[in-house]
């Protein structure tokens, strides 16, 4: 099975390339913040270049509609009893999407740190999002996503003054499992911190 999907998830990345298309694969647990972090992404970044957005959600149209309220266009895929999206579902996404060359396309995967992991969907990058109001421990609890990743947001900076969260130590966590990986701390409520998610795709 995994097989299969790493084929697809190749062609995925080539068809993507061909098009100049630079896409994100956004994982999280459930409540992280990543729609907010799309949502404010969209509104600062959207002017510059065309945004597309994949969501992926057992159940509800609720995000697809939070994206579209930002004039973004926008694909909801509901995975039912899945708990992940596979490269199957990113290309009948992609098949109704029909992002412009040259665009930005983000995929907000199911939320949950397990097998987003395993299934590539064609994506230039993984990002993993993990928030302050969680344990500092998730890299070591959940590494294989950790260490999937090219890049993790410890979002929600804001609330760091009222909850118990060792930022350096979730630091160092991450950096155990996956070694390069940069870490780039927000708050996707007050913008504290997301130039440097904005500086780091464009690096991409
Ligand atoms: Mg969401
Ligand atoms: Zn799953």
């Amino acid at each position: 099975m995994l097989a299969k999907n790493d084929l697809l998830a190749q062609e995925i990345r080539e068809w993507l390339a061909a098009r100049d298309i630079l896409a994100f694969n956004l994982t999280s647990s459930p409540g992280a913040g990543k729609t907010t972090l799309l949502e404010r992404t969209i509104r600062e970044l959207g002017s510059a270049r065309p945004i597309s957005v994949i969501e992926g959600d057992q159940e509800t149209l609720l995000d697809a509609e939070r994206i579209k309220a930002t004039g973004c266009s926008v694909v909801q895929v509901n995975t039912g009893a899945g708990c992940h999206l596979d490269a199957e579902m990113m290309r009948r996404a992609l098949d109704t999407l029909d992002p412009p060359s040259g665009s930005l396309l983000f995929v907000e995967n199911v939320g949950n740190l397990v097998c987003p992991a395993l299934f590539d969907l064609g994506e230039r990058s993984k990002v993993v999002v993990i928030s302050v109001t969680e344990g500092s421990d998730k890299p070591l609890k959940y590494p294989h996503m950790f260490a999937a990743a090219g890049l993790v947001i410890i979002n929600k900076t804001d609330l760091l003054p009222y909850v118990d969260f060792d930022l350096e130590a979730c630091s160092r966590h991450a950096r155990s499992v996956n070694p390069d990986v940069q870490i780039v701390p927000v708050s996707a409520v007050s913008g504290e911190g997301v130039i440097d998610w904005y500086t780091w795709i464009d690096a991409q």
